[in-house]
């Protein structure tokens, strides 16, 4: 798994720049949809069930490095309320 997954309390860090807010996420998903189609053929998603999901790799939007991601914890994620 070249990518680490962030959880409640942590989050995506580029190891180069430090952007923490702007990636590009190649995922592959294996979903079931239920397509419900309107009399004049227009399909339409109205439930997606998500099987399995994987990350396959994140590319930084400033730097442009690819899987140089660490965690780090989100602000006041273990803390107090008390946003710094
Ligand atoms: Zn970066």
């Amino acid at each position: 798994m070249p990518v680490p997954q962030p959880t409640d309390t942590t989050r995506w860090r580029c190891t180069l720049c430090g952007n923490l807010t702007r990636f590009d996420v190649t995922r592959s998903t294996r979903v079931v949809e239920y397509v419900h189609l309107d009399l004049a053929g227009e399909p339409k998603v109205e439930e997606r069930e998500v099987l399995s999901e994987d990350v396959e790799s994140v590319r930084c939007r400033w730097c442009n490095a690819v899987d140089r991601i660490e965690l780090v914890d989100r602000p006041g994620s273990d803390q107090e309320p008390g946003r710094a």
